[in-house]
């Protein structure tokens, strides 16, 4: 067994990430000593601590391995940022290390890998070079555990695999992680003593969703569901990593979207749609409330809105939490569900995101989003006469645009800032555009594929001028390069 102890004792205060690899033990990872443990485990986000510590799947993971295995070793992994990445490779550290234990991947049982969005995909082979490990599946012997990448991008991980079925991950996993996680990794410990390709081949045969690589041709696999969730399944066991965001709970509330917009690959992926009873969300709320005794609570969900029961909810949980935050909704809900904008504000919201998503009528129809004007007016009318602090309407772009939309465009935009002078000046308006990534299994996947970047400024530039001309301030959310590479992952193929 290697470890970096020399290099993490005298380094890390030095580094970007310091708070995660302090030197005393973060004793709400509840691990046993190292080498004691009879099952040790390793998560790894595929992008730096401070863009996901807002986000759950590490947590999740590490749930459902501590609820499986009780005694064994957990620990977690972050890509390292630039400053800390240059200080690893030169003094031979593997950018992937256990920030507890500041071991390297040979000494783990497994590796779990959640992979959340496809740019990030392009970090996997990078980290495993890094860690002087095989870049494929099929390469790397009996030194290397069993890699296993699942997460909201996995069924769009087609590019780390070659056509011969040979993975830079040696499994994938497709869907839900509830309780499948747990069996996983329950019997990857129970047959320990099997090379590791048969244990992955006995792990398929208890764990849907799960794709060995090098398996066999005929392999069938089914995107796991958790058609019944429960309070049981929710997040309500973690440690505390050293962030702000540790004082802050994580709450699911419903699991996917019941919208099918043609561009949204966690709308079509994330299917069917299930929401959990309020009982269960608020019995949730008081047990994270009594174990980590939080103030905030953060409602996770693609769109929390949409839950039946959502005003009864917001009101329960703000007797619980002094704060309860919660980031997308749909406009369409708010426009027409009567009081929820209200008790928002009443809650405490002062930053309100809204997906509009297409520039005009005909790109929102082209995108299936279906949003009318009248409604995207009448919630800005109305929170314009609130006391918030900022508004984000956010866009796709689809390359499609012509002269029409973009004039559509420019009009509502004009009465917008008629509407700002006559009712709340203060308020700041921040237009933010994405570029649409055509994604596998959307309906957009047969649509043309825009990777020339002269088509795209004809777009952009006059949605900036309509903008910027009438007091607003105008954000374009990816980078061309970022745009173009996360497309070519998407549907690249192999
Ligand atoms: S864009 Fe939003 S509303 Fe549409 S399918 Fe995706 S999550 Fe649902």
């Amino acid at each position: 067994m290697t470890h970096y102890r020399e290099f993490f004792a005298q380094n890390w205060p030095l580094l970007q990430q310091a708070a995660l690899y302090r030197p005393d033990p973060n004793l709400t990872f509840g691990n046993p000593a190292f080498e004691a443990a009879g099952f040790r485990a390793l998560i790894v986000r595929l992008s730096p601590f401070r863009d996901v510590d807002r986000s759950t799947p590490h947590l999740f993971l590490f749930q459902a391995v501590r609820r499986a295995l009780p005694d064994a070793y957990i620990d977690m992994a972050f890509f390292p940022p630039q400053y800390d990445r240059e200080r690893f490779l030169v003094a031979g550290v593997p950018l992937l290390v256990g920030t507890q234990s500041w071991r390297g991947i040979e000494d783990f049982d497994v590796v779990l890998i959640s992979n959340a969005y496809t740019l990030e995909l392009i970090n996997l082979p990078y980290l495993l070079r890094n860690s002087g490990a095989p870049l494929l599946a099929g390469k790397r012997n009996s030194r290397y555990p069993p890699i296993i990448l699942g997460g909201s991008n996995a069924m769009a991980a087609q590019v780390i695999v070659t056509e011969s079925g040979d993975c830079v991950a040696d499994a994938l996993f497709f869907g839900e992680g509830e309780r499948e996680v747990e069996t996983l990794v329950r019997v990857l410990a129970e047959y320990a003593a099997l090379p590791k390709h048969e244990r992955l081949m006995q792990a398929a045969v208890s764990v849907t969703g799960l794709w060995i690589a090098n398996g066999p041709s005929d392999q069938h696999v089914k995107k796991a569901v958790c058609a019944d969730p429960s309070v049981a399944d929710l997040l309500t066991d973690y440690p505390l990593l050293d962030s702000s965001e540790a004082a802050t709970a994580k709450l699911q509330i419903n699991y996917g979207c019941p919208a099918f917009c043609t561009f949204c690959f966690g709308g079509y992926e994330r299917k069917p749609h299930h929401e959990l009873p309020m009982e269960a969300i608020l019995a949730a709320a008081r047990q994270l409330k009594q174990q980590q005794g939080p103030d905030e609570v953060d409602l996770y969900s693609f769109n929390f809105n949409t839950h039946a029961d959502i005003l009864a909810l917001l009101l329960a949980l703000n007797r619980l939490y002094d704060r309860v935050s919660f980031k997308s909704q749909r406009v369409d809900v708010l426009a027409t569900l009567p009081g929820l904008l209200e008790a928002e504000v009443a809650a405490d919201k002062r930053s309100f995101t809204l997906g509009v998503e297409g520039i005009s009528r005909r790109t929102r129809a082209f995108l299936h989003k279906s949003l009318a004007d009248a409604e995207i007016e009448s919630v800005l009318a109305r929170l314009l006469r609130q006391k918030i602090r900022e508004i984000k309407p956010f866009y796709i772009l689809t390359g499609h645009e012509m002269e029409a939309d973009l004039d559509e465009f420019c009009d509502f935009v004009s009465r917008l800032k008629a509407l700002r002078q006559r009712t709340n000046r203060g308020v700041r308006i921040i237009f933010s555009f994405g570029l649409l990534v055509r994604m596998p299994f959307t309906p957009l996947r047969h649509d043309r594929l825009f990777l020339d970047e002269a088509e795209w400024r004809q777009v952009i530039a006059p949605a900036k001028s309509a903008c910027e001309t009438n007091g607003f301030e105008f954000r374009l959310a990816v980078e061309w390069n970022e745009y173009a590479a996360s497309q070519v992952l998407a549907l690249g193929g192999h």
